[in-house]
């Protein structure tokens, strides 16, 4: 029997490569997206496949489908930090009565809740690296808190629908991922720095580049959420690579592999801009059996190759 796989935000970044992946394991999946910063170019590959359905709806407002559902992911957010400035009230939005609606809605159909968490809600980190006992260091007026705090509300409205109304829930905790989908212009490191190294113009590092974090490649991300929902797992779970580098390493790793003649120059920090950030995995590997495979060169190759495409018109 298909399983039914309800996805919000399945037309973003990180959405449109989990219904790639559950269409792939033989479930049917609901993709739900107000188009925010999804778009539908993103799952457009998937178009013909019959166990697909998209749903263009703000989750923020209502959250209703007909027939059964047996998983709802809810990933709806602007994720990268340019749109969650731009968008701070739909953010929180979304981070609020948008999950309450997803909880509601998993309720109500008996499904599994999986809710995408982030490595913001440990804040500007004062432990490296940070295991999912760590409570965090949160500016909460900042302009980051819009995101941060709306991923915390969300944490603690998850494990309440689990501790009070006994729904099946997860929480991962994603950390910095890259890949495939990404857009060019979403303000987030690895897309600003290759679409910068491809035109040969200068490479915009924040501060004097020494802050770091530590990528993971999409595929190895949603490889890791795809267990944690067959999981019996409630409490939150670090998704990520533990490859800490500093910003001005990847600017010169991503100037290497595109041969790029771009030079570094130096920005603003922007405000509570963590300076360290690495995932603890050990959870992860002892539970899911999880660790991640894609080393960075090859994972940004990839990665470089399709901003590439996308520049020739050929990419989604
Ligand atoms: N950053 C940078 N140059 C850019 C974009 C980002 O130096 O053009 C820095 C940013 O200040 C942060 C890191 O890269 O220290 C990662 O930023 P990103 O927006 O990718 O994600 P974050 O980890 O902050 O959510």
């Amino acid at each position: 029997m298909k399983k039914t796989v309800l996805i919000t935000g399945g037309a973003g970044f990180l959405g449109s490569h989990l219904c790639e992946l559950f269409l792939a394991k033989g479930h049917r999946v609901i993709c739900v997206d107000n188009l925010l910063t999804g778009k539908t170019a993103n799952i457009r590959h998937l178009a013909k496949n019959k166990d697909l359905e998209f749903v263009k709806q703000d989750v923020s407002k209502a959250l209703g489908v007909p027939g059964p559902v047996n998983y709802v992911l809810h990933f709806a957010s602007p994720a990268s930090p340019p749109d969650y400035m731009k968008y701070p009230i739909a953010t929180l939005d979304v981070g609020s009565r948008g999950t309450r609606n997803a909880l509601d809605l998993a309720e109500s159909k008996r499904a599994v809740f999986l809710m995408a968490s982030t490595s913001e809600v440990y804040g500007d980190p004062l432990v490296n690296p940070q295991p999912e006992s760590y409570w965090g260091n949160v500016n909460s007026i900042g302009p980051r808190s819009c995101y941060d705090e709306a991923k915390r509300f969300s944490e603690a409205l998850t494990m309440a629908y689990h501790r009070y109304r006994k729904v099946d829930t997860k929480i991962v905790r994603i950390f910095n991922t890259y890949g495939e989908r990404m857009r060019k212009n979403d303000g987030r490191a690895i897309p600003n720095f290759a679409c910068q190294a491809l035109a040969n113009k200068p490479i915009t590092v924040y501060g004097d580049g020494s802050q770091t974090r530590s990528f993971c490649y999409v595929s190895d991300l949603v490889d890791g959420i795809y267990r944690l929902s067959a999981s019996a797992e409630h409490e939150p779970v670090n998704i990520g690579n533990p490859n800490e580098i500093t910003l001005l390493t990847l600017a010169k790793i991503i100037i290497k592999l595109t041969g790029s003649k771009s030079k570094v120059i130096y920005k603003p920090l922007p405000v509570d801009d963590p300076k360290v950030r690495r995932p603890d995995i050990t959870k992860a590997k002892k539970i899911l059996k999880w660790s991640p495979k894609v080393r960075l060169e090859e994972g940004l190759a990839r990665t470089i190759n399709y901003f590439k495409a996308s520049a020739r018109g050929l990419g989604t």
